[in-house]
């Protein structure tokens, strides 16, 4: 509309201002020609001492120009003395004509219009004898001529208006016919996929900005329906795992008391795995909570800590564990390496880590660990055992979340499969990453990367 709007008055101003504009030049030029002619005309009177019917007779067929309609002259009283219409003249009459008044006064006057298809002038000087006046000469001009010329002018410029207007008109609509429609559709699809529908995607035809914003919105569908199937995995996965506890727990309550004359040593053991059950709940709610904090994306203010120190705590805290498995425990290099984050940060990752190292190492293995720079730039924790190690095929998967190789094999060591989830995203918020890999000599490897902070003398 406003594109029409916007047309539609240019077009109107392309009416009006050049036929206004070449009106006036037809007025100008009239009013320089028809002066000229009048002032010849007072000029043939001006030698005559009083103005009679029959001296001006005289004088007039010399000077009259054949190109006016009409030429009349006047006494002083504005009394007709000479009229050029044969027919009808005037001759004896009072005329009252504006132009004739403001000459008999001593003006000279010039009017013109354009009207009815014809442009009308009249022009009138006063005739002066010794400063005088002693009559008036009167001309007026019909010409259809110049008319026609500016008619033609106009009718044309019309009939292009016309053209264009319709034009204009039927481009705007089958524009905005498509435009509205391609909208329409992305609108569509948009509310589908508000309302639940993730696997819907917008139809792309063409390659304008409406396909652009088509092909940005499936994307970012994309995005959605990924995070959602996250999502929901993620909830029947931890519901899975609750479940599984609390089953256990039921089942050992339910024998305890259906059981007669249950003895006491067997209570005792039964109470003992619910013990053991209800550890376990609270070990995943707790990895539950770390995730979820860590997700809400709320960290707290990191600060410069040396990692030497608190893979000294994580190990010495290990050593224990790692002699009841006759696992050992070797620290290769210990460099001087501080990072932006919280100890307790530190402190998770690192010992996720080597306890999951001592874990599924076999009886009597090995687990090396050790912490370098590397380029100056990151700080970088490895740590190697020499275990059952991860099929290749899995390596991609240990990282999300309640993921296990061995289902069976974590569970008896009390995993809860969010370990290594916990680890990748700690060190994912501070800007660093995690890897995982098999050792050539069987068993695996881990190795973290974060950032240096930087050090005192600017360089991190
Ligand atoms: P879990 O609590 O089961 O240990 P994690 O998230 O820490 O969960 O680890 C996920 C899985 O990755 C483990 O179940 C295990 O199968 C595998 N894994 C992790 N660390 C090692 C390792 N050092 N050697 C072999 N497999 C490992």
């Amino acid at each position: 509309m406003s594109y029409i709007l916007l047309i539609a008055a240019v077009l109107g101003l392309l009416n009006t201002y050049p036929l206004l504009v070449s009106e006036d030049l037809v007025f100008r030029s009239k009013a320089a020609t028809m002066e000229n002619s009048v002032s010849v005309m007072v000029s043939a009177l001006g030698d005559l001492e009083g103005l009679t019917e029959e001296n001006v007779t005289a004088a007039m067929t010399l000077a009259e120009s054949t190109d006016l309609s009409r030429i009349l002259v006047t006494d002083a009283a504005g009394r007709v003395l000479y009229d050029t219409r044969e027919s009808d003249g005037a001759v004896g009459d009072y005329v009252l004509y504006t132009e004739v008044v403001q000459a008999l006064s001593g003006n000279d006057a010039f009017t013109c219009s354009y009207r009815g298809g014809a442009f009308r002038s009249r022009a009138a000087s006063p005739v002066l004898y010794q400063n005088r006046i002693i009559g008036a000469v009167y001309a007026y001009e019909y010409d259809v001529e110049q008319a026609a010329l500016l008619r033609g002018f106009q009718s044309n410029i019309r009939n292009l208006s016309i053209m264009v207007g319709v034009l204009v008109l039927a481009v705007s609509f089958v524009l905005s016919r498509a435009l509205t429609k391609k909208i329409g559709e992305l609108l569509s699809a948009i509310r589908q996929v508000r309302a639940g529908a993730y696997s819907h995607r917008a139809a792309i035809r063409g390659h304008d900005e409406i396909a652009l914003i088509g092909e940005e919105f499936n994307s970012l569908t994309d995005r959605l329906q990924k995070t959602e199937d996250v999502r929901r995995r993620f909830v029947s996965d931890a519901s899975h795992e609750l479940k599984t506890p609390l089953a256990a727990i039921r089942l050992l309550t339910d024998s305890i008391l259906q059981t007669e004359n249950i003895d006491p040593a067997t209570t005792r053991e039964f109470v003992a795995d619910i013990g053991q059950e209800a550890e376990r709940l609270s070990r995943i709610s707790e990895d539950l909570l770390r995730l979820t904090r860590l997700d809400s994306g709320v960290l707290p203010p990191p600060l410069e800590v040396d990692v030497g120190p608190v893979l000294e705590r994580v190990l010495r805290m290990m050593e224990l564990v790692a002699e009841a498995r006759q696992v050992a425990l070797h620290c290769e290099e210990m460099e001087p390496c501080s990072v932006m984050a919280t100890r307790d940060e530190l402190h998770q990752v690192i010992y996720n880590l080597v306890d999951n190292a001592v874990k599924y190492s076999h009886d009597g293995g090995q687990v090396w660990v050790s912490l370098r720079r590397e380029e100056d730039r990151w700080a970088v924790l490895t740590v190697a055992d020499n275990g059952v190690g991860i099929p290749e095929e899995d390596l991609p998967r240990i990282f999300r979340r309640f993921y296990r190789v061995d289902k069976a094999r974590s569970r008896a060591a009390g995993g809860t499969g969010l370990g290594l989830s916990i680890v990748q995203d700690t060190v994912k918020n501070r800007g660093g990453s995690v890897e995982a890999a098999n050792r050539p000599g069987g068993g695996a490897v881990f190795t973290v990367r974060w950032p240096l902070a930087a050090e005192k003398g600017g360089r991190p």
